[in-house]
């Protein structure tokens, strides 16, 4: 039976000094109604997008991670895992991102093990309500896992315009299920694929790293900006409409992925049904946050070939950055992407859907977003 109302907790937090986060986290969850009941083994879903500096504000602030680890522990965990699956880390390059994350700290610390969700492999599953993805490879250890801990950070996003609680959990899938989301037709087909992957596995509870957050054209190259909250709920979507606030969207189920996840999950229809804790709504909108362009969303995905250049944002290569390392060549969902005999990454607009994952996962920053003048004129 659906509860009346779902709270979310904001607290302030202005900074990553450690004694803040833990008030402020120890705050947030109190507020929102405090854990389930924790076992003893415990998976924090963190969001490790890329081996980044926390500084970047792409990645789950170790600060944030550490303050849950220790929360948990007071609760009866005794085995936390802390883990993702970030878009394209090779098993190599996974102490580069444990280290450049700070996850390495957490791990040195013996808070909790920090690793990769890929670590017991995937499974494929066949939920009876997917939409999208009628077969999806999700981790074997988000599967098994008795709990599982939602830490995600606010983010504006190219494609779904939020990162939070629920596309977080975007990255318990292995990279040929993203790539078949992101691969498709239209947007429907994609958002519809985040809620199908958020619905193998619902979070048990969800905390949000907004201390800093990103804004502009995230999740990986936009620009980290101050925001001063940590929040927290067991439901996810109350905790997106939430984080929408905080971004300045006034009517946060207007965002197409709120929409559906309001349709098709269990959570708020409406503002009046979240129950908003220790803040008033009024005090929640970071002034002039800026969010991500908005106009490749308008454009169904059959069309974005032909409209490449005209009136949405495309990726450009930015030969000078370049380390010709090929990952944009192994992410592109449609093969769009051949190096040329200088080993630089070469586009077919023909064949682009602007999907954008070369520029999101691109470790140098040189696969660009471009847009059109027409695009910023539409904006
Ligand atoms: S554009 Fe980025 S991802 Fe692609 S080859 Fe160059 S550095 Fe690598
Ligand atoms: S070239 Fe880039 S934007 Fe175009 S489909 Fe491939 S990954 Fe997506």
């Amino acid at each position: 039976m659906r509860p009346h109302r779902f709270p979310v907790a904001c607290v302030r937090c202005g900074s990553y000094e450690r004694e803040k986060v833990q008030n402020a986290a120890r705050e947030a969850v109190k507020l929102a109604g405090g854990f389930p009941e924790i076992p003893a083994e415990v998976l924090v879903k963190a969001n490790l997008l890329s081996p980044s500096d926390p500084s970047r504000a792409v990645t789950t602030h170790p600060e944030v991670l550490r303050a849950m680890c220790l929360l948990l522990s007071e609760s009866g965990a005794a085995d936390i895992e802390i883990a993702d699956n970030p878009g394209y880390i090779f098993r190599h390059q996974e102490a580069e991102l444990l280290q450049k994350t700070g996850m390495r700290g957490i791990q040195d610390e013996n808070l909790a093990v920090v690793g990769l969700l890929s670590r017991n492999g995937f499974r494929d599953v066949s939920p009876p309500g997917a939409v999208s993805l009628k077969t999806m490879r999700v981790s074997e250890s988000i599967l098994k896992s008795p709990c599982v801990i939602n830490v995600s950070k606010l983010k504006t996003h190219v494609e779904t315009e939020i990162t939070g609680a629920i596309k977080n959990m975007f990255g318990i899938s292995d990279t040929d299920t993203r790539k078949k989301a992101h691969g498709m037709k239209s947007q429907a087909f994609l958002l519809n694929a985040v809620i199908d992957l958020f619905s193998v596995r619902v979070p048990d509870f969800c905390l949000l790293d907004a201390v800093d957050g990103m804004e502009g054209n995230g999740p990986s190259h936009g620009a980290p900006t101050r925001v001063g909250w940590i929040a927290a709920s067991r439901n996810a979507l109350a905790l997106d409409v939430v984080q929408a606030c905080i971004m300045g969207y006034k009517n946060p189920f207007a965002i197409p992925l709120l929409d559906i996840a309001s349709q098709r999950l269990d959570g708020p229809r409406s503002m009046e049904e979240i129950d908003l804790k220790g803040v008033g709504w009024e005090d929640l909108p970071v002034r002039g946050f800026r969010k991500a362009s908005g106009s490749i969303r308008m454009i169904p995905a059959f069309l974005r070939g032909m409209a490449h250049c005209l009136v949405t944002l495309y990726p450009r290569l930015e030969r000078s950055s370049c380390i010709k390392c090929g990952v944009c060549l192994r992410v592109c969902p449609v093969q769009a992407i051949t190096m040329d005999d200088s080993g630089f990454p070469m586009i077919d607009t023909r064949t682009c859907v602007l999907c954008l994952c070369c520029h999101e996962m691109c470790p140098c920053d040189a696969m660009k977003v471009r847009e059109s003048l027409l695009s910023r004129l539409m904006r």
